[in-house]
């Protein structure tokens, strides 16, 4: 008796270790890079991380970069292995990263990896042309490269460089998102239109501008905007990699990174980019003509 209780304990943890060890395999590597930020990003990270984590998707880690009077030596020592990831978040917006942690990061995308670029993360690296290829439009000045809108009919159209705004957002407040692509998979059922909550709405980005658009808003003259429909959510294609943008996600810490709209873009955009597949459910509490602030 004494000798199969033993046995059927056993058995019992060998179980629970391998489904324990089996549900870490199945996660996906997530890697935050943020440590420098015209925003707060010591606010900002740790929902996000908290929110990517609760979708029992990812495991997530954070790389902080040296600060702004960061010496050479910890800039040196700053070189992340993208090779252990499957995606990297930036909600870094900040001084160049070394060469090698940038050649790094395209080698990581080209290679199959998945970027997820948040809000001010596409103010960044002006100079770093790949990178630019990547984000295809970023927080720039108007000569720097083209801006992309579409009309009211939902037709894509260009303003070329040294035409039209540069970059720039009106006041912030809620404002409605239409989607732009129901069939992809980080739009699939989705409202078509639904309310963000109270954000900065980014206009005028520039950059080389070939992109998938999944999402805009309208910016609306009255609020200080464009008076255009404007993008907030893309991907490009990079290599093999996956690249996914919004712009949304100004740190107000009692709306926008609050939104259940916003927060469900984030985890489902960061596991499209991983994998080209998307799995989180969009939740109960999607807004739809009403904002939804998560607890
Ligand atoms: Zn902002």
């Amino acid at each position: 008796m004494i000798r199969s209780l033993r046995t059927l304990l056993l058995l019992v943890l060998a179980v629970l270790f391998l489904s324990s060890s089996a549900d870490a395999a199945d996660k996906l590597r997530l890697l935050i890079i943020d440590g420098q930020n015209n925003h707060n990003w010591r606010v900002m990270t740790p929902p996000m991380k908290a929110k990517l984590e609760s979708t029992g998707r990812f495991v997530v880690e954070v790389a902080t970069t040296p600060g702004g009077k960061g010496a050479k030596e910890d800039w040196d020592k700053f070189r992340p292995d993208f090779s252990k990831f499957d995606v990297v978040l930036s909600n870094y917006n900040g001084q160049s990263w070394p060469e090698p942690v940038n050649k790094g990061l395209e080698k990581f995308v080209s290679g199959g990896g998945g970027l997820v670029i948040i809000h001010a993360a596409n103010n960044s690296f002006g100079g770093w042309k790949e990178y630019n290829k990547m984000i295809a439009l970023g927080w720039r000045n108007n000569k720097y490269g083209d801006r992309l809108t579409v009309d009211d009919s939902g037709k894509p159209v260009i303003t070329p460089a040294g035409k039209g705004p540069g970059a720039g957002h009106g006041r912030q407040h809620a404002f409605e998102i239409v989607v732009r692509d129901s069939e992809h998979p980080v739009m699939k059922g989705m409202p078509k239109k639904w309310m963000h909550a109270r954000d900065e709405l980014y206009h005028g980005q520039r950059g080389p501008a070939k992109l998938h658009l999944l999402a805009t808003a309208w910016s609306d003259k009255k609020t200080g905007g464009t008076g255009a429909h404007e993008p907030m959510i893309w991907f490009v294609p990079y290599g093999k990699g996956r690249v996914f943008t919004t712009v949304m996600g100004h740190v107000t810490p009692t709306d926008s990174i609050r939104c259940v709209g916003f927060q469900t873009v984030m985890c489902r955009g960061s596991e499209w980019a991983a994998t080209g597949k998307v799995s989180i459910p969009i939740p109960d509490d999607f807004p739809t003509d009403k904002v939804k602030l998560a607890p």
